[in-house]
């Protein structure tokens, strides 16, 4: 048995009290789409652990990739060195992302990635003598728990007050207000419209999550909105940063979100589901202008450079999961996948618990209307052999892409019955 009780006193969980604890599960191996809890019982992943594992677990390709690449060197700095695995990667990268990113920044997490995105669009500015030191980002938005990245994050989710004087205060405009699938209203580009012919001056950067907001609360917006936001920041020569964290790698439906409304950013981050979910990395791409830029400037070199940047073992995981995505068929998969969520999601839309239903591409969420006891929830969903992590008033899936149609309903079942047990 592992230690609970250790686990209960001294490790910290995400978001969680160490004197109040929510319960956790041990997980003792996974494999496919199943998660093994400690006594042999499996469960079905309905969660890609936060995004990232596509393909879901013990892959053998990825594991070949690791395994292969432990034999040649698991790490080496990137300071005056380069390796195969990482110019394999940018390649990559640069190929299948819109045309004109083209100029890579490895880094070690999501959040990391963000900084670096900040840091380039301040920098950008410096370096052209004008130096604007506002960032403009959206209500509900999520991108990160590092300063930066929080300091852009929505205030209320991400506790700014808490940190006063700490974050630096940037610009918020309302979240997206028509859905992905609605009608769409030129009213919703107002705020935004309005706040960049004030203040665009002062204004390094737009950043948001394109199409799907997602840790901070699991909306689908206009694509309408984006190819907009994109031609403001054209209009005031204001930088576009798309944080495609948790949508990149097909996700919602298209390899990135961007591609929903045609649009390129001028700073992409990328995370998660990069290694396919077997290890920490992060890329943040930009143009050719951009870098042109920055490297013009009073530094001369972009501001950042982690330990672990570029880490081989990371960069040949993610080569590998990146082949095997495009060989596969992803799109059809994630067609399917949504098209049963719909089917079996929508079902709930009137059942007395629930507030709205919402399903895009590989992702599906049931939003209840008051919040939910988490640890109750928690417990009924694993009782029925599922993984699902509610959170708030959402309770949302995204399984691996890899999951069958039984195990999808598997998932959507659960649901149903924790509604009905609440
Ligand atoms: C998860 C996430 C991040 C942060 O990534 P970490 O690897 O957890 O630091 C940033 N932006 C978005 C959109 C995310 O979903």
């Amino acid at each position: 048995m592992l230690d609970y009780t250790f686990d209960r006193q001294h490790i910290w969980h995400p978001y969680t009290s160490l004197t109040h604890p929510l319960p956790t599960y041990g997980i003792a191996r996974a494999e496919g789409v199943h998660l093994y809890l400690e006594d042999g019982r499996p469960l079905v992943d309905g969660m890609s652990s936060w995004w990232a594992c596509l393909h879901g677990y013990n892959v053998p390709e990825l594991n070949a990739a690791a395994t292969d690449q432990l034999g040649k060197m698991a790490h080496v700095m990137f300071g005056g060195i380069t390796h195969e695995p990482a110019i394999e990667l940018c390649r990559k990268l640069v190929a299948l992302t819109p045309d004109g990113l083209d100029r890579v920044f490895l880094a070690d997490s999501g959040s990391v990635a963000v900084e670096v995105a900040l840091k380039m669009a301040l920098q950008y500015w410096q370096s052209r003598g004008t130096p604007r030191r506002r960032f403009v980002a959206l209500r509900q938005g999520y991108h990160g728990d590092t300063f930066g990245a929080m300091s852009v994050t929505d205030p209320e989710g991400s506790m700014h007050r808490l940190y006063r004087g700490f974050v630096a205060e940037h610009y918020f405009v309302p979240a997206p207000p028509v859905a992905f699938d609605a009608p769409w209203d030129q009213a919703a580009m107002m705020p935004l419209t309005q706040l960049l012919a004030q203040q665009h001056s002062e204004i390094a950067a737009l950043i948001l999550e394109p199409i799907v907001q997602g840790a901070g609360g699991m909306r689908f917006y206009h694509p309408e909105y984006l190819r907009q936001a994109r031609a403001l920041c054209d209009e005031y020569g204001i930088l576009l940063i798309a944080d495609e964290i948790a949508t990149g790698f097909g996700r919602t439906g298209k390899l990135f979100a961007c591609e929903w409304a045609g649009i390129r950013p001028d700073i992409l981050c990328l995370g998660k589901a990069l290694t396919g979910g077997y290890l920490t990395l992060s890329a943040t791409l930009t143009t050719q202008a951009v870098m042109q830029q920055i490297c013009d400037g009073e530094a001369g070199v972009l501001m950042h450079g982690p330990t672990f940047m570029a880490n081989p073992l990371a960069c040949a995981v993610a080569n590998a999961s990146l082949d095997l995505l495009l060989a596969s068929p992803w799109q059809e998969r994630v067609a399917s996948i949504e098209a049963q969520l719909k089917r079996e999601l929508t079902a709930y839309t009137d059942h007395p618990q629930v507030a709205a239903v919402r399903v895009l591409g590989a992702i599906g969420v049931v939003e209840t209307k008051t919040p939910q006891d988490q640890a109750r929830l928690q417990a009924c969903l694993v009782a029925q052999g599922v993984w699902i992590r509610p959170f708030g008033r959402l309770i949302y899936l995204m399984p691996p892409f890899i999951i069958q149609p039984d195990e999808l309903s598997l998932l959507t079942r659960a649901i149903g019955v924790a509604l009905d047990t609440r």
